[in-house]
C-alpha cells in the first residue's frame, strides 16, 4: 500500500505535537508546518529524527506549496492564549482566516480531505450551558479576545463554503480547555499558571471570584476525539472536550493539593469578556464517533505535573522568548 501523507499546521505547538505523534504511530509520513512563533522545536524535537516525519518552517498566512500528494490536512496553527492575542493580534486574525483560506486551497488542488481546529471560543461568553453546537455563540468582535473568536468564526464559515460549495471534504472541531505535557509554562493560561506559581512557591492567581468555570480536558482524549473525527463522513462542527466542569476557585484548591504546596490564593481582576462558564456538549461526539474522554482531571492532572517537575529549573522561570524572535 502507498504511504498515508498529511499535512500538520502548528506541528510544533502543543495540540499540534500531539497529532503528529499520533499519525506517526498511525504510520503515516507527517508534514509538520510551523512558523515558530508561540510553538517550540522542542515539542517536536524527538520526531526530527523520524524517516516519518518532515518539518516545513513557513508561515500559513502565506501561500503554501507542499510537493506531492496529500491525503489529510489538519490545521492547527494559531496562538490560542490570551496572553497571545493581545501580543500578536494581527498574526492571531491571520493564521485563521487568510491561512485556512490558503489551505483550504491546497486541500481542494491536492483533493486532500482538511480539519480545522475551532473553539469553544465560537461560543464566547455563553448564554447557554452546556454549549451544543447549535448554540451560535455570544462574542464580542472588538474585545480582546474578538481577534480570536472572530478568526474561527470566519474559519468555520470559509470552511463550509469550501465543502457546499467545491464539494471538498471538510471537518471542523471545537476544541474546549485542553491540558496536558508541552503546554507553554507561562502562555498564561490557567492551569501552567497555576502549576508554574505551585512549583516557584508563588501564591496562584485567581482571576475575579474564582466562580468562572471551565472543563479541561486531556490531550491524548481530544487527540483521540480528533483522528476519529477525521475518518468520520461528518461535516458539521463538532465539541470535543471534556464535560467534567469546576470553578476556577476549585480547581486551585485541587492543585494546591496536587503539588502538596502550602500556597495561598489570592485574587486579581477578572481580565475582559471572560467567559463565565464553559461546559461542552458531547452528545453528538458520542453518538457520532462513539467517543468520550477516558482520563480524569486527577489522573491527567498529575501526568502533567509530573511534566512540569521534570523540566529544568530554569523553565519554570524563564519568560517564553516567542516575541523575542518575532519581530515582522
Ligand atoms: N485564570 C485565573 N488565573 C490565572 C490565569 C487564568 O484565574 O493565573 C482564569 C481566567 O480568568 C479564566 C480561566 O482561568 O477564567 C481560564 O483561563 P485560560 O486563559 O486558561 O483559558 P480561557 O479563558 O481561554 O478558557
Amino acid at each position: 500500500m502507498e504511504e498515508r501523507r498529511v499535512l500538520i499546521t502548528g506541528c510544533a505547538g502543543f495540540l499540534g505535537s500531539h497529532l503528529c505523534d499520533r499519525f506517526v504511530k498511525e504510520g503515516y509520513e507527517v508534514i509538520g508546518m510551523d512558523n515558530l512563533i508561540t510553538g517550540d522545536l522542542s515539542n517536536i524535537e524527538h520526531l526530527l529524527k523520524s524517516e516519518q516525519f518532515e518539518f516545513h518552517h513557513h508561515d500559513v498566512a502565506k501561500y503554501v506549496h507542499v510537493p506531492g500528494d496529500l491525503d489529510y490536512i489538519l490545521h492547527f496553527a494559531s496562538p490560542a492564549s490570551p496572553i497571545d492575542y493581545l501580543k500578536i493580534p494581527i498574526q492571531t486574525l491571520k493564521v485563521s482566516s487568510l491561512g485556512t483560506h490558503n489551505l483550504l486551497g491546497l486541500a481542494k488542488a491536492k483533493n486532500a480531505r482538511i480539519l480545522v481546529a475551532s473553539t469553544s471560543e465560537v461560543y464566547g461568553d455563553p448564554l447557554v450551558h452546556p454549549q451544543t453546537e447549535e448554540y451560535y455563540g455570544n462574542v464580542n468582535p472588538i474585545g480582546p479576545r474578538g481577534v480570536y473568536d472572530e478568526a474561527k468564526r470566519f474559519q468555520e464559515a470559509l470552511t463550509m463554503a469550501y465543502h457546499t460549495f467545491h464539494g471538498l471534504e471538510t471537518r471542523i472541531v471545537r476544541i474546549f480547555n485542553t491540558y496536558g505535557p508541552r503546554m507553554r509554562l507561562n502562555d498564561g493560561r490557567v492551569l501552567p499558571a497555576f502549576i508554574g506559581q505551585a512549583l516557584r512557591g508563588e501564591d496562584l492567581t485567581v482571576f475575579g471570584d474564582g466562580k468562572q468555570t471551565r472543563s479541561f480536558c486531556y490531550v491524548d482524549d481530544l487527540v483521540e476525539g480528533i483522528y476519529r473525527l477525521l475518518m468520520s463522513d461528518y461535516a458539521a462542527p463538532v465539541n470535543i472536550g471534556n464535560p467534567d466542569e469546576i470553578t476556577i476557585l476549585d480547581f486551585a484548591e485541587e492543585v494546591i493539593k496536587l503539588t502538596n504546596t502550602s500556597q495561598k490564593i489570592i485574587f486579581k481582576d477578572l481580565p475582559k469578556d471572560d467567559p463565565l462558564q464553559r461546559q461542552p456538549d458531547i452528545a453528538k461526539a458520542k453518538e457520532i464517533l462513539n467517543w468520550s474522554p477516558q482520563i480524569s482531571r486527577a489522573e491527567g492532572l498529575k501526568i502533567t505535573f509530573d511534566y512540569f517537575k521534570s523540566l529544568p529549573e530554569d523553565a519554570l522561570f524563564k519568560e517564553h522568548n516567542t516575541f523575542e524572535k518575532f519581530n515582522k
